[in-house]
C-alpha cells in the first residue's frame, strides 16, 4: 500500500506551489512581442510589481533566476575594486557575498550566524569604522531562506543613517516577497530583489530588481555590464527593452495572472495569511519539541520569516523524517541547506499559494512520520496549530454572524 498517491505537495521554499490559473494562463501561443496586448500587459505588470514592493521607484525585469539578479544588482552599483558590506544570516547572504567577490568587488562580511538577525548596532559600528566611506552598498537578505531568519530592514536603515554613511541599502526579498511584510520606500531600501518562483507563484526563470533615484544616481557612475544595465529595462522606450531582448512572454502571462490573484486578495491580507500559517507551524513545532528534541531554528519570533521555517532535529533525524514524508505521505520538505552536515535540519516552505489545510496537513504528516520512525516528540501539535488557525479566523466568523 502507498499513502502518497494523489496530488503531491512540494513544500520546499521555492519553487513554490503554482496555482492552476497561473499554469493555464501560460497555455497559449506566443504573441507578437512588438505590438499589441503584450505591451499593455507589461505596463500593468511593472506597475503592480512596484505597488507590491511599496515603491515609487523603478523596476527592471530579467530573464534570470535569483542568482542572476544578485549579479544584476551588483553590476549596476559596484565596479571591480569598489567595496560592499554583506550582512549574512546563512547560505544566501554568503552566496550574494561570493557573487560580489567573483565580480572583483571587495567584500566585507558581517556574519551573524544562522539563527539570529543582523544586528543594527554592529552595522552602525562597521559603517562608522569606514572613515573614507569606501563601502558603496550594504547587502542583506530580508529573509535568508537557508535559516528562516527575518531581518529588520527599517532598523538597519536607521543604523546606516545614525552612522551618517551614504552606502546604498540593497535587500534580497527573493524568499520574502509577497509573504512577509515589506515596504521598500517607507523602510528606506534603495534596491530590492525578487524572483518569480516563490511568493509570486510563477515558474522559476524570471527575476526583478527595483531601484530608487539614489541607486539610479550611483549606477550612472558605474555601468560594468551592458546586459545587466537596469536603465532601459526600468524605463523602456521600446517593448524590446523590458528584458533587453525577447520578452519572457509566457512568464508574463503567468505572472499577470498571479498578480491579479495578489491584487484580489490584497497585500495586507496576504501578509496576514502567511503570518497565521507560519504561527500555526511554530505552535506545532513547539508542541513537538516539548516532548523531544525538535526545535525552531530561530528562537526570537520577531526575527522569524513567515515564508519559510527552518526546523532542527538532531542526530540525522531531520533528514530521515524529511525522506520518510516524501516517500510515504506525498509531502516533500526542504533540505537542511547551508548546514554541515545538513542532516540535522529540514525546512518547510510556506510561501505563496498555500492555505490552512496544507499547513495542518504537513503538521499531521510530521507527526505520523515521527510515530512511524520512533522519533520522540510531544503530543498536541495538531491541536496547537488548529488553535492558531481558529483564533485567527474567529473575528471573521463572528463578524459574519
Ligand atoms: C531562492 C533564493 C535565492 C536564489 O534564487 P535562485 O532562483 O535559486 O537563483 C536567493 N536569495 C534568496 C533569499 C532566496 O530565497
Amino acid at each position: 500500500m502507498t499513502l502518497s498517491n494523489g496530488r503531491h505537495y512540494l513544500a520546499i521554499p521555492g519553487p513554490s506551489v503554482m496555482p492552476d490559473e497561473v499554469l493555464a494562463a501560460m497555455h497559449q501561443p506566443a504573441p507578437n512581442i512588438y505590438e499589441g496586448d503584450i505591451v499593455t500587459l507589461m505596463e500593468g505588470v511593472t506597475r503592480d510589481l512596484k505597488t507590491i514592493a511599496g515603491t515609487t521607484g523603478q523596476v527592471a525585469l530579467y530573464g534570470a533566476n535569483g542568482h542572476g539578479v544578485w549579479e544584476a544588482s551588483l553590476a549596476n552599483v559596484a565596479a571591480p575594486g569598489d567595496m560592499v558590506l554583506v550582512l549574512s544570516n546563512g547560505r544566501f547572504g554568503m552566496g550574494w557575498a561570493e557573487m560580489a567577490q567573483g565580480l572583483g568587488i571587495e567584500t566585507r562580511i558581517l556574519d551573524c550566524g544562522m539563527s539570529a538577525a543582523s544586528d543594527p548596532a554592529r552595522l552602525e559600528e562597521a559603517l562608522r569604522a569606514d572613515g573614507d566611506k569606501r563601502i558603496k552598498a550594504v547587502l542583506v537578505c530580508h529573509v535568508d531562506t537557508s535559516s528562516g531568519v527575518l531581518n529588520d530592514v527599517a532598523g538597519l536603515r536607521t543604523a546606516m543613517d545614525a552612522a551618517g554613511h551614504p552606502a546604498l541599502l540593497m535587500v534580497d526579498c527573493i524568499a520574502s516577497f509577497a509573504c512577509d511584510r515589506y515596504e521598500m520606500d517607507a523602510w528606506g531600501a534603495d534596491v530590492t530583489l525578487a524572483g518569480s518562483q516563490k511568493g509570486l507563484m510563477t515558474p522559476p526563470g524570471m527575476a526583478m530588481v527595483w531601484f530608487n533615484d539614489r541607486a539610479a544616481e550611483v549606477a550612472r557612475g558605474v555601468k560594468t555590464s551592458r546586459y545587466w544595465d537596469w536603465t532601459d529595462r526600468g524605463n523602456p522606450e521600446f517593448p524590446y527593452q523590458y528584458f533587453g531582448g525577447t520578452t519572457l512572454t509566457h512568464h508574463m502571462f503567468g505572472l499577470r495572472k498571479a498578480l491579479d490573484m495578489i491584487k484580489a486578495e490584497g497585500r495586507e491580507a496576504i501578509w496576514a495569511r502567511h503570518d497565521t500559517l507560519a504561527n500555526s507551524y511554530w505552535a506545532a513545532i513547539d508542541a513537538f519539541g516539548a516532548g523531544g528534541s525538535m526545535r525552531l531554528n530561530v528562537p526570537d519570533r520577531a526575527h522569524r520569516s513567515r515564508a519559510i521555517t527552518s526546523v532542527a532535529l538532531p542526530n540525522g533525524q531531520g533528514e530521515r523524517l524529511r525522506l520518510w514524508c516524501s516517500e510515504n505521505l506525498g509531502v516533500t520538505l526542504g533540505i537542511g541547506l547551508g548546514r554541515t552536515p545538513p542532516h540535522d535540519y529540514f525546512r518547510i516552505g510556506h510561501m505563496g499559494h498555500i492555505n490552512a489545510h496544507m499547513a495542518l496537513g504537513v503538521v499531521g504528516v510530521l507527526e505520523a512520520g515521527m510515530l512511524s520512525l520512533g522519533i520522540a516528540h510531544g503530543k498536541g501539535a495538531t491541536s496547537a496549530a488548529a488553535e492558531v488557525i481558529a483564533s485567527a479566523t474567529r473575528p471573521l466568523s463572528q463578524a459574519a454572524e
